[in-house]
């Protein structure tokens, strides 16, 4: 494809209208909005005012007023059509970390007697630490297997499976429906982390039968960096899971300052502690970019996106790279990875040139599509350069072999 051929595609895209929704800098692709989601353009300014006049002028009155003891419902529940959810199923509260431990803390506290919790080998790090720590706690055991044998390991001594949903290296896909159905004929739980799902992909929660989720709220959710994170929890579910970490937000009425706990009923008592305002009122903006967007066009823009960004990668630097994602695009979801043994310095090399995606070890070279933002120009613009870093070398400095804290 040629650039004039990608702009035509961008000028007929569905979702050009998004693009100025957001605030990037002039001559940078950002290829990583599924690390950290781009700025939305209506941030600064709605931050100064939840800062400004909401906590500098209103002071405690917000909370009633601006209707703080609120939000992370009220903003939860933009999520709703993202996901396949209803919005009293969502709520925003603390890291993704600290989601994940609360709901599988629940899920196996409603399973008494079974003594797995069932998962994949490299699921995302902070998952397998996360549910290592919680088995260790209560003398279960974590059981990691290969991601195609999860179904089959699941047993009646299993009280919960927890997978994500979207794997965070190759992009690929678990099927919800049929491991939500392996785990509950057999009498367990799931809970997904769709931290590389939400607001990338179609997702239908209800309709897939999940029982729990937890998700990041700065990836392509737009909330800014370190922003709460969500969590779902089935209707059905909601009333017979007891939260471990009872804090008086999840109180039936926190402000009786009753000495025992009462959970409220429903999706708050998941709640902890004092949510953190000012950060909500960033992810709100996030979750604003989303207005009037369907998903559907959403994943299918996702799919022209990484379907072209792999034929122009493959076409100019065939022999160099590797494929690392699944080639079929219904079993990928909106980023892709590419493996070169010097991909490191390769991704610091085109950072240089302004194409910004990241590093994932061992060798991998990760590009990440946000349909709201990216555009075709940007993908084949992105796979020429990177063509002509292979092609030169510029890649073989010092500079760039340098591991950053952060890659
Ligand atoms: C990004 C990500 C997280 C992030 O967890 P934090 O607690 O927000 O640091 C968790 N799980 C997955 C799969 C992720 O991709």
């Amino acid at each position: 494809m040629t650039l004039d051929e990608a702009k035509q595609l961008d000028a007929t895209d569905p979702l050009a209208f998004a693009c100025e929704r957001f605030s990037l800098p002039d001559g940078v692709i950002y290829l990583d909005g599924n690390s950290l989601g781009a700025l939305p353009a209506v941030t600064a300014a709605r931050l100064r005012e939840a800062v400004e006049q909401q906590w500098g002028a209103d002071l405690i009155a917000s909370w009633n007023a601006h209707g703080w003891i609120d939000w992370p419902t009220r903003i939860a529940a933009k999520l709703a059509p993202l996901v396949g959810a209803k919005p009293s199923e969502l709520l925003i509260a603390d890291s993704t970390s600290v989601c994940l431990f609360k709901l599988l803390a629940a899920a196996v506290r409603a399973r008494p007697g079974r003594t797995t919790i069932l998962t994949q080998q490299q699921n995302f790090p902070t998952d397998l630490y996360v549910a290592q720590g919680l088995a260790d706690m209560l003398g279960m055991k974590l059981k990691a297997v290969p991601a195609d044998e999860v179904m089959g390991a699941i047993d009646e001594d299993t009280a919960v499976v927890t997978l994500t949903h979207v794997d965070y290296r190759s992009a690929a896909i678990h099927d919800m429906a049929a491991v939500n159905a392996a785990a509950h004929a057999a009498g367990a739980l799931t809970v997904w982390d769709l931290s590389h799902s939400a607001g990338a992909i179609e997702l239908d929660l209800d309709g897939t039968g999940c029982d729990l989720a937890v998700g990041c709220g700065y990836k392509y959710l737009n909330g800014g960096p370190g922003a709460p994170a969500f969590v779902y929890v089935a209707e059905r579910l909601q009333d017979e899971l007891q939260p471990p970490l009872q804090g008086w937000f999840g109180h039936a009425e926190p402000f009786d300052f009753d000495d025992d706990y009462r959970p409220v009923s429903g999706i708050r008592r998941f709640l902890t502690g004092t949510p953190s305002i000012l950060a909500l009122a960033a992810l709100d903006c996030g979750l604003d970019t989303f207005d009037g967007v369907a998903m559907r066009d959403v994943a299918a823009k996702a799919r022209g996106l990484s379907q072209t960004f792999i034929a122009e990668v493959e076409a100019r630097c065939g022999g160099e790279v590797r494929l690392a994602s699944p080639r079929d695009p219904a079993s990928r979801a909106s980023h892709v990875v590419f493996a070169h043994a010097q991909g490191y310095a390769v991704m610091q090399a085109l950072i240089a040139r302004g194409v910004i995606g990241d590093f994932r070890a061992p060798d991998l070279m990760r590009f990440g599509f946000t349909p709201l933002y990216t555009r075709f120009a940007d993908v084949v613009r992105a796979a020429e350069i990177l063509g002509e870093i292979l092609a030169t070398r510029a890649w073989d400095r010092p500079e760039f072999r340098e591991r950053k804290a952060v890659t």
